[in-house]
C-alpha cells in the first residue's frame, strides 16, 4: 500500500511524457510524418454564446483551413508554406479577428499584427500596426525571407510591404459590421469598464512537415478598442509565436499583455529544452502556472518535433482544429470550466 503514491506519480509522469489527454483522446507512441494545428482565437464564450448557425460556420471555416495545410503537407510541401497558406485563408474570412474582419482600435481604424517563425533556421519575421494589407502573415514572411531584419512597425512596415507588391485593400475590405458594432459597444463602455477584455478571433497555425521542420505563425487585429500604438503578443516572437526544431512550434491567442509578460511561447520551448518537460507539461505550465497565475487568459496550439499536438487554454473557449496522417478534429468550447488541456 505504501507504494501506491509512488506508483500513481510514475503513472502520471508516464502519461504526460507519452502524450496523455485530459479529454480522452489517443496516446501518440510513434513520431508522425506531419501534423498541423490551428486556432481561431480564445475568449470567454461557451456553447450558449454561439448559435447553431455560428457554430456550423466556425466549424466549416476551421475545417477548410486545416485542409489547406493538410494538402500542402501531404504533398511534401514545407511547414512554412502550410502555415502561411492556412493563415492567409483565415485572414480572408471575416469570422476571425485577422485581416478582413479585424477589430477596431480606439481611433476607429484597423491596425494589424502578424509573425512567422521557421524552426529549421530559427529565422523569423514580424510586423505590427500595419494598415491596408490583406495578408499581414505574408508581409511577415517577406520580412523573414527578404530583409535582414525580423520586425517592422507601422509606416516603415507599409513601405517595405508596398515595395514588395503585397496585396492592399481599402477600409471597406477590412471592415465588418460585427467588428464595428463591437467597437461602438467598447467605446460606450470605455469610461466604466475594462474594454480590453473584449477579444476573440486571432488566428494561428503550427505545422510539422515531412522533412521534420516545424513552423508557426500568428495574425491578429489585436484587441477591440486597443490604444493607438499598442502592440500585443501576436507579432512578438517568444510571446505569441515560436518555432525551433529542437523543441516545439507555438502560436498563442489571448490577453496579449500577459503573454508578453510571461513570454509564453518561448516558455514552452525553455521548459522542454532545459527542463526536459514533455510538450503537454510545458504548455500546461506556461499557460496555467505562469500566464494564468498572473491573471491573464487565453491559450496556445503547439507541436513538438514528433508531431505530438497540444491545445491548451485557461479560457472558457478557444476555436481550434488539428490534423495528423491518421486523425483530425475541431473544437470550440472548454473541456472543463477551468479550460482545456488536450494532447493528441
Ligand atoms: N493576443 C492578441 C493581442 O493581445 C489578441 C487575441 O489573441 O485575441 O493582441
Amino acid at each position: 500500500m505504501q507504494y501506491f503514491p509512488t506508483f500513481l506519480f510514475a503513472l502520471v509522469t508516464f502519461l504526460f511524457a507519452n502524450g496523455c489527454s485530459t479529454s480522452g483522446v489517443t496516446e501518440q507512441l510513434a513520431p508522425r510524418s506531419w501534423a498541423l494545428a490551428i486556432h481561431g482565437g480564445a475568449g470567454h464564450f461557451g456553447e450558449e454564446d454561439l448559435s447553431a448557425g455560428q457554430q456550423a460556420a466556425y466549424t466549416e471555416s476551421l475545417t477548410a483551413a486545416v485542409e489547406i495545410g493538410e494538402r500542402i503537407l501531404i504533398e511534401g510541401g514545407t511547414s512554412l508554406d502550410a502555415v502561411e497558406a492556412v493563415i492567409r485563408f483565415l485572414e480572408d474570412d471575416s469570422l476571425f479577428n485577422a485581416g478582413r474582419g479585424a477589430v477596431f482600435t480606439a481611433e476607429g481604424v484597423q491596425e494589424l499584427d502578424a509573425s512567422i517563425a521557421d524552426g529549421a533556421t530559427r529565422n523569423c519575421g514580424a510586423v505590427t500596426g500595419i494598415r491596408g494589407f490583406k495578408h499581414p502573415i505574408s508581409v511577415a514572411r517577406s520580412v523573414m525571407d527578404s530583409s535582414e531584419h525580423v520586425f517592422f512597425s507601422g509606416h516603415g512596415a507599409g513601405v517595405f510591404a508596398s515595395a514588395l507588391g503585397h496585396d492592399t485593400a481599402d477600409g471597406d475590405w477590412f471592415r465588418t459590421e460585427k467588428a464595428y458594432q463591437r467597437y461602438l459597444r467598447a467605446k460606450r463602455r470605455a469610461e466604466e469598464t475594462d474594454v480590453l477584455a473584449d477579444k476573440r478571433g486571432t488566428v494561428g497555425c503550427v505545422a510539422l512537415d515531412q522533412a521534420g521542420n516545424l513552423a508557426a505563425g500568428t495574425s491578429t487585429g489585436g484587441m477591440t478598442y486597443k490604444q493607438h500604438g499598442r502592440i500585443g503578443d501576436s507579432p512578438v516572437i517568444g510571446a505569441g509565436t515560436w518555432a525551433d526544431n529542437r523543441s516545439c512550434a507555438v502560436s498563442a491567442t489571448g490577453w496579449g499583455e500577459y503573454f508578453i509578460r510571461t513570454g509564453v511561447a518561448q516558455d514552452v520551448h525553455a521548459r522542454m529544452i532545459y527542463g526536459d518537460e514533455s510538450l503537454g507539461e510545458a504548455c500546461r505550465g506556461a499557460i496555467f502556472d505562469e500566464m494564468g497565475a498572473l491573471g491573464g487568459d487565453g491559450g496556445i496550439v503547439a507541436l513538438d518535433r514528433n508531431g505530438k499536438i497540444a491545445l491548451v487554454c485557461n479560457s472558457a473557449g478557444m476555436f481550434r482544429a488539428w490534423a495528423t496522417p491518421t486523425d483530425s478534429g475541431v473544437a470550440m468550447f472548454g473541456a472543463t470550466q477551468e479550460g482545456t488541456v488536450e494532447v493528441y
